[in-house]
């Protein structure tokens, strides 16, 4: 006989574990599962990340105005959840350099965007290179952007606690098990684990990161998008550098329409230090190695090839990226001599350990463009939610907060109780400030 749930979350990432902990929190009486195909939540893009807590500065107000907010209220979220947990969490700061005249331009823009997405004139600071020089003697730019309210964490830990308490609230986490098949019958879910256990659910929601396009497409959703994967990778400091700086330092990107970041120096939460990561194409989600890469190839460029992905292919812009990421790939020095341009001290032949890669997903439309925001699609007794990037991770917990009050809102998934005290915080209020 079937285990029956009444609602089946698809991915023990960051994002499905932080909407199970609020479903259990608001709804005593109802069965929630999550599934999770790796021995561990966090095990893929969640738990291996940059790992920083971001000020929404980078985000234009506009067009990623609740993923902005998200991230404005997530950092405070998550150090209220650290403390309460005892948990890593840094108030660290980073920095953001413009290394010549255009790039100053955009620091412009992003103070007036931390500021319209909430951050105060102590959080942010624009400065001089002779400024900044005075308390980072050893970053060479043209001006910088001082982030103040930016901070480190490990979201493999959060995620791991958020997990616990989820339980503690009565979500059962099936791990080690991977949806293999998704078929709707007599008005529930048919759900097939593994190919040969089945589970029943009244509602399915997919959070399956670098999976939920392919899951939306196994039940008729979000025909029109496809995808592409970028592994990010890093290299790790010697100790010899991890005073190098006191902050993390990003710079302006090269190619802003694309949505990845040009390879940053990262101070971690535990003090060590790393360079990355770049955004070499790759073919799956869990293209980490050769042999997963290999296994993708034909069926992923038979898919891009018949979908909008095709024009991005061709796009000039985008093969001339492409190159440069690949490059960055094949030699570490690519890669260590894009960080040198802001810390010219870095010696790329002391860099001699490689970090933890994590593959990004990112969605394209039908026309071949990159799409900039995330895709909250409602379905027929189904949520999906695609396109989760950066910084999905800091705003985890509000945006989770978000979608569960959709549901209710959209009369797709009615809470039980919404003035539920989830942990620290009361759920109402939650919603109240996004
Ligand atoms: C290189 C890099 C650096 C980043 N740095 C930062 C940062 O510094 N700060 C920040 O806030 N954000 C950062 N991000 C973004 C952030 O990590 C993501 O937005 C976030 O982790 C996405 O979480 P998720 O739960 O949606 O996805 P995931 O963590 O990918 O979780 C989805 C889960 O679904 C599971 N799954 C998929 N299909 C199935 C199936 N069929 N059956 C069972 N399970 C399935 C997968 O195994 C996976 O564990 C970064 C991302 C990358 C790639």
């Amino acid at each position: 006989m079937a285990h029956n749930f009444d609602v089946v979350i698809i991915g023990g990432g960051i994002l499905g574990t932080s909407i199970s902990y609020y479903l259990s929190c608001l709804n005593k009486s109802k069965k929630i599962a999550v599934i999770e195909q790796a021995h561990k939540v966090a095990f893929h893009t969640s738990g291996r990340n940059t790992g920083k807590v971001h000020a929404p500065y980078l985000y234009d107000p506009e067009k990623k105005k609740l993923f902005a907010k998200a991230a404005f209220h997530g950092y405070e979220m998550w150090e209220e959840y650290a403390a309460l947990r005892g948990l890593p969490f840094k108030k660290d700061g980073v920095i953001e350099v413009a290394l010549d005249q255009k790039g100053i331009k955009v620091l412009e823009k992003y103070l007036r965007w931390g500021k319209q997405n909430g951050l105060e004139d102590k959080d942010v600071k624009l400065m001089s290179n002779t400024e900044l020089k005075k308390i980072e003697p050893e970053i060479k730019c043209e001006a910088a952007l001082y982030v103040y309210k930016d901070g480190s964490a490990d979201y493999s830990i959060f995620t791991d606690s958020i997990m616990k308490d989820s339980k503690a609230g009565g979500t059962k986490f099936i791990l080690d098990t991977r949806v293999t098949k998704i078929k709707k019958e007599h008005s529930k879910w048919e759900i097939t684990l593994d190919g040969e256990h089945e589970i029943c659910a009244k509602f399915l929601i997919n959070a399956a990161g670098g999976e939920a396009i392919n899951i939306a497409h196994d039940v008729e959703v979000a025909e029109k998008f496809t995808d592409v994967h970028f592994r990010g990778e890093y290299w790790r400091a010697p100790k010899e550098y991890h005073n190098l700086t006191k902050t993390s330092v990003y710079s302006v990107p090269e190619f802003p329409e694309y949505p990845f970041l040009d390879p940053h120096w990262i101070i971690r939460v535990d003090g060590s230090c790393e360079i990355g990561p770049n955004a070499v194409p790759v073919f799956s989600p869990y293209g980490y190695n050769k042999t997963e890469n290999i296994r993708e190839i034909i069926p992923k460029m038979l898919e891009m090839l018949g979908s909008g992905a095709r024009k991005t292919i061709f796009d000039k812009q985008f093969q001339e990226l492409a190159v440069n990421e690949i490059r960055s790939l094949m030699s570490k020095s690519v890669m260590v001599k894009r960080v040198k341009r802001f810390l010219p001290k870095i010696d790329a032949d002391k860099i001699t350990e490689k970090g933890t890669a994590g593959i990004r997903s990112s969605v394209i439309d039908d026309n071949g463009k990159f799409v900039s925001d995330v895709i909250l699609i409602d379905g027929d007794m189904s949520f999906h939610i695609l396109n989760y990037n950066s910084p999905g991770a800091t705003g985890a917990l509000p945006f989770s907060a978000h979608i569960v009050n959709h549901l209710n809102t959209a009369g797709l998934l009615k809470s039980d109780d919404l003035s539920a005290q989830c942990g620290p915080w009361k759920f109402a209020s939650i919603i109240e400030k996004l």
